[in-house]
């Protein structure tokens, strides 16, 4: 048995093509920066695809009274104090922009007839804050991921499993 060797080289190198990775080097690429993608599993198989409740984010289309402090607040109660605030703070206040990231790379959410985002009950929410796409939401998020990375040309590479990262001077060679 041959094996085929092939080298690659990439300013950034992301571990991970579920919504995380894929998110990642979609915005390093929007920047201009050269990124590589690989994934342990084929794209189409991170967890994230299995994600079907829904996507939290206080846009306050159902609930007006609804707030990223307030998201931010049942977070914390719900976690029984054990997450980290600053992340929390974090995701909170940053989740409305992910969401509307979502919609400009093509996600297909569900919508109210007057075209807002519909949003549900899923947690422990004081108001419906859960955007979703039918019962498949985690799936929906990562075929647009895997679309908007190959708009921007980002080389994804399945089933490479990271075992070592070779490093000298603080630059990863390997
Ligand atoms: C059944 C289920 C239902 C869920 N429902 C919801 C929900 O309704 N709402 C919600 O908000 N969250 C939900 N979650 C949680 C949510 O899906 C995850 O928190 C989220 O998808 C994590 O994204 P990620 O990119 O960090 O990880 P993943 O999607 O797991 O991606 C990890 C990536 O890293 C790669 N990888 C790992 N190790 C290596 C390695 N050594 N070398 C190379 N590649 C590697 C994997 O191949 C994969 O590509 C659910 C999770 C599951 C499993």
């Amino acid at each position: 048995m041959s094996i085929s060797e092939q080298r690659l080289s990439a300013s950034v190198l992301v571990i991970g093509t579920g919504g995380a990775g894929l998110r990642a080097a979609i915005e390093l690429a929007e920047a201009g920066v050269d990124v590589l993608a690989v994934g342990k599993r084929p794209k189409e198989d991170a967890h994230t695809a299995l994600a079907a409740g829904g996507i939290n984010a206080a846009l306050a289309t159902m609930d007006p009274e609804d707030s990223w402090q307030q998201h931010a607040a049942d977070t914390l109660k719900e976690s029984y104090l054990l997450a980290d605030p600053r992340t929390v703070e974090i995701v909170t206040q940053g989740a409305a922009l992910g969401i509307d990231d979502l919609e400009r790379y093509g996600m297909a959410f569900a919508r109210e007839e007057d075209g807002r985002i519909s949003q549900r009950f899923f947690g422990a929410h004081k108001f419906r804050r859960t955007a979703f796409a039918g019962d498949y939401t985690g799936l929906e998020i990562q075929r647009t991921l895997i679309r908007r990375a190959s708009q921007l040309d980002i080389p994804m590479l399945d089933s490479v499993y990271i075992t070592r990262l070779l490093v000298h001077d603080g630059a990863v060679f390997g």
